[in-house]
């Protein structure tokens, strides 16, 4: 079950991956914890992409390619793995797709959570979480029973500065643009199934099994 996870900021990918990993035991791998972990083990690559990240720059292809190829090496990954956040690119995938084939491995789909940029942009606007635990409410589609205050423990709500419409609108048009040629090319493969991420999460999960199961 060799999976790669895709959909837009604030689709849910990360809390549908934890139920995929619950579902068939096999590690959830995303890029941003493939490289804390190689920069904490001080590998090569680990080393190269922190000189990158500690002077503000990109992490290039080949240093990002490289940790990719190091982790879907691990045994771990034999059984199959859900990659998330790699590729980004159709250069990317084509990597991906040359370093599964020199490990013997090909993916089984690639699955992509669709949730319209109105929606998303509307789960921004309203989401607001606690300052002390860190629980996460919506103004409209899960609010706490007193307004601006945990449900938890009490402490007072807070509204990120990143969820607002004009910053959402931005970070959903720079992935659509992005992502369209990916989706393309894994089409052109045979590989690529959507699953309708405006569901509750746990009928997105079934469909996403539904299908990994079909
Ligand atoms: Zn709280």
């Amino acid at each position: 079950m060799h999976i790669l996870l895709m959909g837009p900021p604030g689709a849910g990918k990360g809390t549908q991956a934890a139920e995929l990993v619950k579902a068939f035991q096999i590690p959830h791998i995303s890029t941003g914890d493939m490289f804390r972990a190689a920069i904490k083990e001080g590998t090569e690559m680990g080393k190269q992409a922190k000189s990158y990240i500690d002077k503000g720059q990109l992490v290039p292809d080949e240093v990002t390619i490289g940790i990719v190829r190091d982790r879907l090496g691990q045994d771990d990954c034999k059984k199959g793995f859900i990659l998330d956040g790699f590729p980004r690119t159709v250069e990317q995938a084509d990597a991906l797709t040359g370093i599964l084939k020199d490990l013997g491995l090909s993916l089984t789909r690639v699955l992509n959570i669709n949730v319209p940029a109105s929606d998303l942009i509307e789960r921004a606007v309203g989401r607001r979480i606690c300052k002390k635990c860190g629980a996460t409410y919506h103004t409209k589609f899960n609010p706490p029973k007193k307004e601006g205050i945990c449900d938890e423990c009490g402490s007072e709500l807070f509204q990120r500065a990143d969820d607002n419409a004009e910053t959402m609108k931005n970070r959903l048009s720079v992935y659509e643009a992005s992502t369209k040629p990916l989706i393309d090319y894994y089409k052109k493969a045979g590989l690529y199934t959507e699953v309708d991420g405006r569901q509750a999460i746990d009928k997105v999960t079934a469909d996403l099994i539904k299908v990994l199961q079909g």
